[in-house]
C-alpha cells in the first residue's frame, strides 16, 4: 500500500470536494462584499443566510442565534470570556471539566487571573463526568457551566442533557463545546439544555478557520469584536464568505450522511478495538465503550512510548496521533488519560486512531498489521519489557 491512511480525524480532515466546489466562486466572481448594495455583492447576504440557516437546521436553533466565528478556540473563547463579564455582578463561579480542550481550559486559566473562581471536575475512569460533583459543586454565585460534549481525546460523550438540566436548576448558563460531535451525532440544544455550543468547520470535512458559536437567543453577551454590524453587531469584520459557504455545505453534507456515517463508523470502529485489544497483549481501551464518537479508537499500550509508535507508523504512510495535536511536541502525559486515571508510564504509550467516511476496513486491517509489527519491535527493544516478561515467567 503506497497511498497515506489518514486516521487523525479528530485533528483535522480534509475538506471535502464538494464543499470546495460550492465555496470555489466566492474567491472570484462573487468577491464582493455582504455589506454592498449592489447586486453582485448582496447576492452573498443571502449565500451566508442560507448557510446559517442550515447550519441552525442541524442542532435544532433559530438562525439568529448561530454567529460566526473564526473557529472552535474563537467560539470557546467567547462562550466563556463574555458570560464570565456579562454575568459577573450575579457571581463569579465557573464549572469546567478536567478534561476539556485547552481553548476552554486555558480561557479558564486566563479568567481565574481575572479573579474568577473556577471549579474542575473530575471524570471517572470512562471519562464521564460525575454529575453528583456537579451538584455538590454548583452555587448560587455559579454563572456558567461549560462542559465538552465530546471528547477529542478519548471519545467519551459527557451526559449533556443532564448536566445542562442540572445548571439550570440553579440558574446557570450551560455551554457544551461540540467542536467533535457536530456533525458527528445528533444535537439539539433544546431537548439538551445548551445555552451556548461552539463547533468548527474543518473537523467536519469543511475549511480550516471557520466555526460558529450559537447563543441562545436573550442572552446578554458581549461583542467579541467591535466594529462594523456584521454578526448583529457581536461579532465585527467583513465576513469569511467562501469560508461561511464552506461551512453550509460541509453541513448539509454530513447532516444527510450522518445516521449512515455512524453506522458504518461504528461497525469499523469496534472491530478496530477488537482487534487492538485482542491481538495484542498489554493493551487497554481508553474511554467509553459505548458512549464514545462512532470514529474514535483510543488505546494504550503497555512498556512502549506513544512518539516511537507514531514515527513507526508515519514510515509506513499512517497518520495517527498519540494524545491532542495541541500537545504533541510536549513530553507531558495527556491531561486525559491522567484525569481518567492512566498511571504516566502507561498514558505515555497511548495511541489515539479516528476514523473519517473515507476508511475502509482494507485500511484497518493494514493498519493493524503495521501496529502488531511495531509495538512487538518496541517491546524487544524495551528493557521495561524484557524485565517484566523474566519476573512473570519464572
Ligand atoms: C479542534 C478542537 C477545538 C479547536 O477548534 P479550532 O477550530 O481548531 O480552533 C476546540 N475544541 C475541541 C474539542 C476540538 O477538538
Amino acid at each position: 500500500m503506497s497511498k497515506t491512511v489518514y486516521l487523525d480525524h479528530a485533528a483535522t480532515t480534509a475538506t471535502d470536494p464538494l464543499v470546495v466546489e460550492a465555496m470555489l466562486p466566492y474567491f472570484t466572481e462573487k468577491f464582493g462584499n455582504p455589506s454592498s448594495i449592489y447586486s453582485i455583492a448582496s447576492g452573498n447576504k443571502n449565500a451566508i443566510s442560507n448557510a446559517r440557516d442550515i447550519i441552525a437546521d442541524a442542532i435544532g436553533a433559530k438562525s439568529e442565534e448561530i454567529y460566526f466565528t473564526g473557529g472552535g478556540s474563537e467560539a470557546d473563547n467567547w462562550a466563556l470570556k463574555a458570560t464570565a463579564e456579562a454575568y459577573s455582578n450575579k457571581g463569579k463561579h465557573i464549572i469546567t471539566s478536567k478534561i476539556e480542550h485547552h481553548a476552554i481550559l486555558h480561557t479558564c486559566e486566563y479568567l481565574e487571573s481575572k479573579g474568577y473562581e473556577i471549579t474542575y471536575l473530575d471524570v471517572d475512569e470512562k471519562g464521564i463526568i460525575r454529575l453528583d460533583q456537579l451538584k455538590s459543586s454548583i452555587r448560587e454565585d455559579t454563572i456558567l457551566v461549560s462542559v465538552m460534549f465530546a471528547n477529542n481525546e478519548i471519545g467519551t460523550i459527557e451526559p449533556v442533557t443532564e448536566i445542562g438540566r442540572i445548571a439550570h436548576e440553579y440558574g446557570a448558563l450551560f455551554h457544551t463545546d461540540a467542536v467533535q460531535a457536530f456533525g458527528q451525532v445528533p444535537i439539539n440544544v433544546d431537548e439538551m439544555n445548551i445555552d451556548m455550543l461552539s463547533a468548527s468547520g474543518h473537523k467536519l470535512n469543511g475549511p480550516k478557520g471557520i466555526g460558529f458559536l450559537y447563543i441562545r437567543k436573550g442572552l446578554r453577551l458581549r461583542s467579541f469584536i467591535h466594529g462594523g454590524s456584521q454578526e448583529r453587531g457581536r461579532r465585527a469584520g467583513t465576513e469569511n464568505v467562501p469560508g461561511i459557504i464552506g461551512l453550509g455545505k460541509a453541513t448539509e453534507l454530513a447532516v444527510q450522511s450522518m445516521n449512515e456515517r455512524i453506522k458504518n463508523e461504528t461497525v469499523l470502529r469496534d472491530y478496530l478495538i477488537k482487534r487492538l485489544t485482542t491481538e495484542i497483549p498489554y493493551t487497554r481501551l481508553n474511554g467509553h465503550e459505548t458512549k464514545r464518537l462512532p470514529n474514535n479508537v483510543n488505546v494504550s499500550f503497555q512498556f512502549v512510548e506513544g512518539e516511537s509508535i507514531l514515527i513507526m507508523l508515519d514510515m509506513a504512510g499512517i497518520c495517527a496521533s498519540s494524545g491532542s495535536a495541541c500537545t504533541s511536541g510536549s513530553l507531558d502525559p495527556s491531561h486525559v488519560l491522567l484525569a481518567i486515571g492512566l498511571p504516566h508510564e502507561i498514558a505515555h504509550g497511548s495511541l489515539r486512531l479516528t476514523l473519517g467516511y473515507e476508511n475502509t476496513k482494507e485500511e484497518i486491517d493494514y493498519v493493524v498489521d503495521n501496529v502488531k509489527r511495531i509495538i512487538n519491535n518496541l517491546r524487544n527493544m524495551s528493557p521495561l519489557y524484557e524485565d517484566y516478561i523474566k519476573k512473570n515467567t519464572k
